[in-house]
């Protein structure tokens, strides 16, 4: 105990230290609890998800525990060199990403401790977690095909691998090829077809390429709208979104743009990912397991399609959201998931040998 309250009292020190350094930094302010409230339950959240709609998944929590959820929210890269710069005085409980890819990543660098929880257990499908309960997927997401209805033909772009025929020079947009998203797919493919043929893809996709790669995903689709690209990959959700919206500017976006579920008679669509675990010095461990429980909740998991337009993981969820029913069932692709985070070396050897940045 002794040991213990040292250690944590070296601990407080530092922060402090850092406190005096960090003064005029907003997400420094963020973490720092206010005087008066040291006894309060807390869970600071490390958080790459950058979907507005999550307002409403956090604050259910806080109203069903009475924990107050303080929050830094980064991009996936910046909020790994956080946590690793932090090391042990690392404020972070929970840790959550996006993709496959970066919770791997996260995993290896040692950045997660293990969960064994009965619950998560339970309502998580085995595929959609790491074995040794480092993080767990709470959200799936498809890796989908936008095309311009009024200059390409959806069976020439019905598949992944068609972006890459020459039916398809000057027509292909993505996002850059190191992005977690687009790294996860070749990891896919790497999976399932060698990677020789995921670089004989890539190559094609570089040759095939509208523009160079940049932006993000609704980016992409709105140059299909625009005419400057003739078919794009973007994550589902971000099409979704457009077809909830209000505006009539993306109302005319989503009017102009083909829907396709990839490679639905061979492979099946590219399934990924949103999940998070505890992260490796959590200083308040009880609370971030019931925040993973809270996330596998029926009322969290819900928020996910209905907030987010992504899919719940945990099995008879009820879901109402009509644009995403809208899309109709597709086939997904049968790569487990801990095997498309470990594709992602491969994936971006192959990216730097073709030149896709
Ligand atoms: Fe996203």
């Amino acid at each position: 105990m002794a040991i213990g309250s040292a250690a944590r009292s070296a601990k407080v020190g530092l922060k402090k230290l850092a406190w005096g350094v960090l003064a005029l930094s907003a997400v420094a302010s963020v973490i720092a609890p206010a005087p008066g409230q040291a006894q309060q339950a807390v869970l600071n959240l490390y958080s790459a998800r950058h979907y507005q709609t999550d307002e409403a998944l956090y604050r259910g929590f806080t109203e069903q525990t009475g924990i107050k959820l303080n929050r830094i929210e980064l991009g996936d890269e910046p909020l790994l060199q956080r946590l690793k710069s932090e090391g042990a005085n690392s404020p972070a409980d929970v840790v959550l990403l996006v993709d496959a890819a970066r919770l791997w990543r996260a995993q290896i660098d040692g950045l997660f401790q293990p969960v064994d929880s009965k619950l998560l257990n339970s309502r998580i499908p085995e595929n959609l977690r790491a074995n040794d309960g480092s993080w767990f997927g709470f959200s799936t997401r498809a890796r989908v095909i936008v095309y311009d209805k009024a200059r390409v033909k959806p069976q020439e772009v019905d598949t992944y691998e068609k972006l890459a025929e020459p039916v398809n020079k000057g027509r292909v947009c993505t996002r850059s090829g190191s992005h977690p998203y687009m790294l996860s797919l070749i990891g896919a493919m790497v999976e399932r077809s060698g990677e020789a043929a995921a670089e004989n893809w890539a190559r094609g996709m570089v040759a095939n390429m509208a523009r160079p790669p940049r932006g993000g995903d609704t980016d992409q689709i709105k140059g299909v709208a625009s005419g400057e690209c003739g078919v794009a990959l973007t994550n589902s959700y971000y099409f979704v979104r457009l077809m909830r919206s209000a505006d009539p500017k993306d109302k005319e976006v989503v009017d102009k743009v083909g829907f396709i579920w990839p490679n639905q008679a061979t492979s099946g669509t590219h399934v990924n990912i949103s999940g998070g675990g505890v992260a490796r010095h959590a200083p308040n461990r009880a609370n971030a397991v019931r925040f993973l429980e809270y996330l596998a909740s029926p009322q969290a998991q819900a928020h996910f399609a209905n907030g987010n337009n992504e899919w719940p993981v945990v099995a008879g969820v009820e879901v109402n959201n009509p644009s995403l029913a809208a899309l109709g069932k597709f086939k997904a692709e049968n790569v487990p998931i801990s095997s498309i985070g470990k594709g992602q070396i491969a994936a971006q050897r192959i990216l730097d040998r073709v030149g896709y940045r």
